[in-house]
């Protein structure tokens, strides 16, 4: 069994962005990011925090947008489209969940395709589906990006999801079908999981419930890739019964430092490609 180590690799992601920021510097063009925050969800402050360190680190300038709970409907939306018009902003992330009462599809609507850093537009969604250059998800991309950098092969091979957000599971199935995979997506009505997941050549859980993944529904060999990100007893642990779990793999990523950290690193690489392209 090897580690998929998510922190090692989000390192060498964003070295490779820093010289790339300074790259466009040096033409003369700041790599901006606006954060938008509604309302005052206390996760959502711990993974803001994560993705401006991380942002400062590289050279990205975070412009923050913090509105109150309160905030109608309308105000969000200008909010968002003033960013859009902005051209020092390269890149534009809502961090979700938005408090109750907004429309989230509407909000995010606002955000034009070449600033849709986080992949959620219908448009970007939508040449993902249809096999075209597309801004992708962070933390689907982060998988995949982990998997290519450690040199696992992907084409022909099974690849079984479980999970079918809009935000993890579908992309996720997607860009795995884009690189030949043989994609099987698992959900909460699906009928027989374990078997399916025994199938498995790569296994990849995004469902969200502590040791959701025994190692009677891994394979022998297979590669596991956990999403999850639970707290137990203010304790991280991801889908998976890592214990159990990994002697039986070729390769498995822990929670924490597995997938991520190289979902943090993915918005960065997406703002980054995004001030390429205004450049
Ligand atoms: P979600 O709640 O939107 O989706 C969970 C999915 O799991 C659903 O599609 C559902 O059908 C499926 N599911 C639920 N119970 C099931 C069951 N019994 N059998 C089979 N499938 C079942 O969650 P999400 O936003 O996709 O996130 C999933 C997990 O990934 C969460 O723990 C979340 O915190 C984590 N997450 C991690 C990162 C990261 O950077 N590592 C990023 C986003 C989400």
């Amino acid at each position: 069994m090897k580690l998929l180590d998510g922190k090692l690799c989000a390192a060498e992601v964003r070295a490779e962005l820093k010289a790339r920021v300074a790259s466009l510097a040096a033409r003369g063009k700041r790599v901006g990011l606006a954060v938008v925050r509604i309302g005052d969800d206390p996760a959502s402050e711990i993974y803001i925090r994560n993705k401006v360190r991380a942002c400062e680190e590289v050279g990205i300038a975070p412009l923050f947008r913090l509105l109150p709970a309160g905030t109608p409907q309308r105000m969000a939306e200008d909010v968002v489209k003033a960013l859009a018009a902005d051209p020092e902003v390269c890149g534009i992330l809502v961090q979700l969940p938005l408090p109750a009462g907004l429309d989230e599809a509407r909000i995010l609507q606002c955000i034009p395709a070449e600033k849709d850093v986080d992949g959620f537009s219908a448009e970007n969604f939508g040449r993902l589906a249809a096999g075209r250059p597309a801004t992708v998800a962070c933390t689907p991309q982060g998988v995949m990006e982990l998997l290519r950098r450690n040199c696992i092969p992907v084409a022909g091979k099974h690849a079984v999801v479980i999970g079918r957000s809009n935000i993890v599971g579908r992309p996720m199935a997607l860009l795995l079908l884009n690189a030949d995979a043989t994609v099987t997506v698992c959900h909460s009505k699906t009928r027989g999981l374990a078997a399916l997941c025994r199938e498995a050549d790569l296994l990849v859980s995004a469902v969200g419930t502590p040791n959701f993944v025994t190692a009677d529904m891994v394979k022998e060999g297979a590669v596991v890739v956990d999403v999850g990100i639970n707290r137990v007893g203010g304790k991280l642990c991801g889908d998976v019964d890592f214990a159990q779990v990994a002697p039986h793999t070729s390769w498995i990523t822990p929670v924490p430092g597995g997938v991520g950290p190289m979902t943090v690193a993915m918005l960065l690489k997406n703002c980054v490609d995004a001030a390429e392209r205004q450049l």
